[in-house]
């Protein structure tokens, strides 16, 4: 399914899981749809694929935006950059890249257009390497996006007294769950997969702390909740979403490992 806002924002999901992530907010205009590709986290060619399997035009893409270098994150990053392609991201991310022109550094709680009429205020996020979540405002729509992924918690504070019609967010796994696959891991000494789901536990966002961050953030004048980067072993794709839908009282939607939004 693609999901279509009132106001005819697009949002499409090429990706979505610790094997690759890449999103397509189309954007409309007079002039049409001018879209940002949000993580390029699969390679390129196979970006350029399931954008096509979904009908959209590769050459609509303007600006791409990366939250960190993880690689199922950012891996066609030089292949857009030889496209001619703008890429907005933090400075550890563009650190390889910063002579290039089209590598645009984010500065850390700014604004910044990367689009006409669209802006990224980028702010911190905690994980195991420097990460950035965005906020992203679209002018022509009066439309506010919340994207946050890969994370343990962020800095509510920051974003006090925003209304954000959507939000992208990582639900990766169920703390209890996880707590038996990690317990047990412990036990048979397999410390591959201890190393593994510890990471999880320090550096992703369980349902419990998804939903405490939207808690805090507020959802009175949100339309969809998206969630983002389910575990394979530990996501619960249809729990989560009635949970969230449950407790929350907003719709919400998730996006698949494959891509698509259900
Ligand atoms: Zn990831
Ligand atoms: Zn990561």
């Amino acid at each position: 399914m693609t999901f279509h806002s009132k106001r005819e924002i697009q949002f499409y999901c090429l990706a979505s899981s610790s094997s690759g992530n890449a999103y397509i907010m189309a954007f409309p205009n007079e002039s049409g749809l001018t879209s940002v590709l949000v993580e390029c986290g699969l390679p390129y060619k196979d970006i350029q694929k399931r954008m096509f399997d979904n009908g959209l035009a590769f050459g609509n893409i303007k600006a791409c935006l990366i939250t960190h270098a993880h690689k199922d994150h950012s891996e066609a990053l030089s292949d857009l950059l030889d496209r001619n392609i703008n890429v907005y991201a933090n400075e550890k991310t563009l650190e390889p890249y910063k002579d290039n022109p089209l590598a645009h550094i984010m500065e850390i709680d700014r604004s910044s257009e990367i689009l006409k009429d669209v802006y990224a205020y980028a702010f911190n996020t905690v994980h195991d390497v420097e990460s950035v979540g965005y906020v992203i405002y679209d002018k022509y729509t009066n439309t506010t996006i919340l994207f946050i992924n890969d994370t343990r918690t962020f800095d509510i504070g920051k974003l006090k007294g925003l209304n954000f019609d959507y939000i992208f967010i990582e639900c990766n796994h169920v703390r209890k769950q996880l707590e038996i696959v990690l317990q047990k891991a412990i036990e048979s000494g397999d410390q591959a997969k201890v190393f593994k789901y510890t990471r999880q536990v320090r550096y992703h966002l369980s349902l419990a702390g998804t939903k405490k961050m939207l808690r805090q953030l507020g959802l009175s004048n949100t339309k969809a909740v998206f969630l983002m980067h389910l575990s394979d072993d530990l996501g619960r794709a249809e729990v989560m979403k009635r949970e969230i839908e449950y407790t929350m009282k907003v719709d919400c939607y998730v996006c698949g490992k494959n891509g698509g939004i259900k």
